[in-house]
Parts: C-alpha cells; sequence; structure tokens
C-alpha cells in the first residue's frame, strides 16, 4: 500500500517557504526517518486523520499530553464550556487553584507550585529558583536527558537533539555552557567525584524522575534517592523533571514509583516540574516543591518569573477535565494496553529476527533497535536507527504513526482499546520484516 500525500507534500512545500524546516518543532519534520509528514486535520481517541483522508493509530499522543485520547468528550466540552467565558484573563481565575490542589494532592513532595505555559518554562524557572537559593551557579544534568530548549539544558540532550546527533545547539553562551555540567546517566561515580571536586558551586542537580527522550531509560534502583543525598550533603538540590513521566509512568509520575519505596519520611526531590498530561493538550507547565523556595518567587521574594497567559482558563480547564478522567481505572487500562503493545511488538521483531531492547518506566516505554539494554546515552546513540527508520514507514504506511525517531517513547492513551491493538497487531510483521531487510 502506498499513501496517498498529495495534499500533505503539498502543504511541506508551503511550509518550508515560510517556516523553517517547516515545522515549528524539529522532530515533526521526519529528518532522521525522511518523508513527508503527514499534515493532520483531526483526531479522536486513538486515531489521526491527515489531510489526505488517511487514518492512522496514534503512538505519540502530542509527545504525551493526549493520555485520555485524543477530542475527549469531557475534556472538549470542559474547553468550551470555559471558552465561552473568556479565553484569558490575565488576573486569578479560580481553574488555577483547583488545577494546582489537584497536582499537590496527589504528588507528595509539591507544597506550593506555580504554572507556566510549557515544559521548557518550568524547567527554566526552578533552575533560577534553584540558583537564587543555593546563590551557586553550576548546574549538573545528565548525558540525554531532555529538559526543553532551556539555554542551560541543551549540552547533550536527548529528544530533537538526540535525534539530529547535536552536541548542544549554537547560539548558547560560553558563559552559560560553562554552568552546566554534564554526567553519563546513572553513574554514581562520575556524581561522587563531581561534588567532591565542585560540590560547593553546584546549585543543583536536574534529572529526569525516568529518562525518556533517549528512548525510556529504566532508573536504577534508588538512583534519585542517591541523587537527593548527595545534592543535599553538599547544600545543592535536586530538580527531578517529570514533564513527561508525570501522570503517565504512573498516578504521581516516576516518583509515584521510586519515592515512595524509601518509606513517607523518605527522600525527596526539592523541586519538581511537570507539564503535558497536566494541560490534556493545551499549552501548561507546572513547577513546585519545598513552601520555603517557592516562596523566593516574585512578588513573596527576589526570584522574578511571570506569565501573560499562565494559568490560563482554558488550560487549566482542559488539565483539570483529563484528571477527572484519569481514575484508577484508567491507570489500569493504560497499563495493561502498553503491557500488550510492548509484547505484540517484541514478539513480531523476535519472529523477524530484529535484535531489540523493550524498556519501561511504569506505564511508558520504548524499543531500542539493539541487542543489549540501554542504561546510558552512549547506549541509546548505539542503535540501527535505519532499520528504526524502515520499521517506522512501513508502520505509517500500514495506518500506524509511531514517534518518527528512534529516540522516543511510545505514547499509548486509554482510548487505546483491543480494535487498535488488533491493527496495530496486523501491521507489525511486515513492520519488522522491512526492518530486518
Ligand atoms: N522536560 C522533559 C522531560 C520533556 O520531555 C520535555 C518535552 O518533551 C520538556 C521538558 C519540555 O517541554 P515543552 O516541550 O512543553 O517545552
Amino acid at each position: 500500500m502506498t499513501l496517498d500525500e498529495t495534499t500533505s507534500q503539498s502543504l511541506f512545500e508551503r511550509a518550508k517557504q515560510v517556516i523553517p524546516a517547516g515545522v515549528n518543532s524539529p522532530v515533526r519534520a521526519f529528518g532522521s526517518v525522511g518523508g513527508t509528514p503527514p499534515f493532520l486535520i483531526s483526531a479522536s481517541g486513538a486515531l489521526l486523520t491527515d489531510a489526505d483522508g488517511n487514518e492512522y493509530v496514534d503512538l505519540v499522543g502530542s509527545w504525551g499530553p493526549m493520555i485520555l485520547g485524543h477530542a475527549n468528550p469531557r475534556v472538549v466540552e470542559a474547553v468550551q464550556e470555559a471558552a465561552g467565558r473568556g479565553l484569558s484573563f490575565g488576573a486569578p481565575q479560580a481553574g488555577e487553584v483547583t488545577l494546582v490542589e489537584e497536582l499537590v494532592r496527589r504528588v507528595r513532595p509539591l507544597q506550593k507550585v506555580r504554572l507556566v505555559n510549557s515544559g521548557t518554562e518550568a524547567t527554566m524557572s526552578a533552575l533560577r529558583v534553584a540558583r537564587a537559593a543555593t546563590g551557586r551557579d553550576l548546574v549538573v544534568k545528565f548525558a540525554g536527558c531532555y529538559h526543553g530548549h532551556v539555554d542551560a539544558l541543551l549540552a547533550e540532550a536527548g529528544s530533537g537533539v538526540a535525534t539530529f546527533g547535536m552536541p548542544g545547539s549554537a547560539g548558547v553562551t560560553a558563559g552559560t555552557a560553562r554552568d552546566t555540567i554534564v554526567v553519563p546517566y546513572g553513574d554514581r561515580e562520575a556524581v561522587r567525584a563531581l561534588f567532591a571536586e565542585r560540590g560547593q558551586e553546584i546549585a543543583a542537580v536536574i534529572t529526569e524522575a525516568a529518562p525518556a527522550n533517549m528512548g525510556v531509560v529504566t532508573p536504577p534502583e534508588g538512583f534519585n534517592a542517591f541523587l537527593a543525598e548527595t545534592a543535599h550533603a553538599a547544600g545543592a538540590l535536586l530538580i527531578t523533571d517529570e514533564v513527561l513521566t508525570g501522570f503517565r509512568a504512573s498516578s504521581e509520575g516516576y516518583y509515584g514509583i521510586d519515592g515512595p519505596a524509601a518509606g513517607a519520611d523518605g527522600w525527596a526531590p526539592d523541586l519538581m516540574t511537570f507539564g503535558k498530561v497536566i494541560g490534556g493538550g493545551l499549552p501548561v507547565g507546572a513547577f513546585g516543591g519545598r513552601a520555603d523556595l517557592m516562596d523566593l518567587l516574585s512578588p513573596l521574594g527576589p526570584v522574578y518569573q511571570a506569565g501573560t497567559l499562565s494559568g490560563n482558563p482554558l488550560a487549566t480547564a482542559a488539565g483539570l477535565a483529563t484528571f477527572a478522567g484519569l481514575d484508577d481505572a484508567a491507570y489500569e487500562r493504560l497499563t495493561s494496553t502498553s503491557a500488550s503493545l510492548q509484547s505484540l511488538v517484541a514478539e513480531a521483531l523476535t519472529a523477524a529476527g530484529v535484535p531489540h531492547v523493550v524498556q519501561t518506566a511504569g506505564t511508558l516505554f520504548s524499543v531500542f533497535f539493539r541487542e543489549h539494554p540501554v542504561t546510558t546515552y552512549q547506549d541509546a546513540k548505539d542503535q540501527d536507527t535505519a532499520a528504526f527508520g524502515r520499521f517506522f514507514h512501513s508502520m505509517l504506511e500500514q495506518g500506524v504513526y509511531l514517534p518518527p525517531s528512534a529516540f522516543e517513547a511510545w505514547f499509548v492513551s486509554a482510548a487505546h482499546d483491543g480494535d487498535v491493538l488488533d491493527r496495530i497487531a496486523s501491521a507489525l510483521p511486515a513492520a519488522a520484516r522491512a526492518a530486518a531487510a
């Protein structure tokens, strides 16, 4: 089968004339897998429809937010109702309070939270608070972890930076780059050595609560707790980035899997960041944690941080309606769908003799096209991206829309049902054979 791409191709040509690479976020350009990205016109439940009328089962979910599926009636109704009452006030409104109360109720380390408009803003603002609180400049991040396109955090980042094999980004000043120290993920010795040498200069360690932007890497047992302990011993802070894992890896994010293991009085990050799911598909981010740190924010304290559209009533309505749908049954369904899909993919790739590893963090998973488990960015880069490209295009032609990069998580939603899994199952054998070719 060959897809009709006439309209998408013509839109892509037009887009490239006026938008760099024709896209507003790099991975959308299909640069690493080649071909024309479908231009989408609608989405419902687990399905996408493009401008040529092709239908796809969606395994991207807008890169995470669409956890209830597309155009979920409850979310759409909430947004419509909110829109009827005004699009933005630039003034306090009840939805902000209720959404933040929901976050604080669900995630134990959150005492106070501020809403922003993206995950990038959340990590940028959390870093500023950490530097202000400690009076220090250095930030430690892990190779392969992506925290948005914050200048200070682009060194050896995952996601699009990994997809395009970039060491970092042009346009970041040498001073900013000097203030960021990159350590191999999971390497306790490297963290200890760094703190022994420069611990008194370090404001914070930032880590994805479970890395998912070099593909999914399950954190080594106790690693986040170790980071908290090491940072605290030196007077530094730990920021766990749950923008992607938050309310996806589990009902509390990866912290829900990792945190309570240390007991109710166990370790906690000082600051956390969120995005994606908490906005249900509209632009939202959040950062929060210890009240004493969050109270450093203006106008209570000296750290300036603001936003014309922050706490926007449409975004908070979408987030609240999403949380209303995220009950235990939804998580049970996400867990079982994710597990079924992992087995289907593994069976098909095994049958075709394609080396692969499936890795998980709660309900989140990804597939690496290599033989051995991935624990570092170096491992993640050592995979057969050409085989992934052939697999990707075969799936796309058969109506399954995967992330167009070997370095991304695959996203299911609570709307992915048995029918959808059957459609994926019937596409997998040919795609696995294409990957083997
Ligand atoms: N942090 C993590 C862990 C992410 O996965 C992302 C986006 O993928 C971000 C931060 C940045 O979020 P946004 O794209 O909303 O700026």
